[in-house]
């Protein structure tokens, strides 16, 4: 039986389902994830037909950029996926998922924009951009 992850934001509207493994949890310190998430972003990522959302109709979605979109509920206001427009693969929020999550933090990406208020001290491996393994805007 493939394994299934499911998730949701705060208030329940929003739910959905992930068939198959989870990619490792990814920080991302940039200036859009800070400001949206009020801290930075944790997220893992899945290709797009292996993500089920069940119901729907709260998401929206802010084109934070022209090259991505990100999906938060529109009631809670829980920042729950982003998106590259090209890319067959959708990353979704790792706190959003029900526990145990078997989820495994993997690195930090776009450490040069972090917030001046925190260290960085887990001793995953630190980018200060991207790194090719990892889809982000503009690339
Ligand atoms: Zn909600
Ligand atoms: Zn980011």
């Amino acid at each position: 039986m493939t394994e299934q992850h499911r998730g949701s934001c705060l208030c329940g509207a929003v739910r959905f389902s992930a068939s198959g493994p989870l990619r490792g949890v990814v920080y991302c310190h940039c200036s859009q994830c800070r400001k949206q998430t009020g801290h930075y972003f944790a997220a893992t990522n899945v290709a797009n037909d292996t993500l089920t959302i069940e119901s729907s109709e709260t998401i929206t979605w802010y084109a934070a950029s022209p090259h991505a979109k990100r999906g938060f509920c529109a009631v809670c206001g829980s920042a729950l996926f982003w998106k590259h427009n090209e890319a067959d693969e959708i990353s979704v929020m790792a706190g959003a998922f029900e526990q145990p999550s078997d989820l495994k933090a993997e690195m930090h990406i776009f450490v040069a924009d972090k917030g001046d208020y925190y260290e960085i001290t887990d001793g995953l491996p630190q980018f200060d951009r991207s790194t090719p393994a990892i889809k982000v805007a503009g690339d």
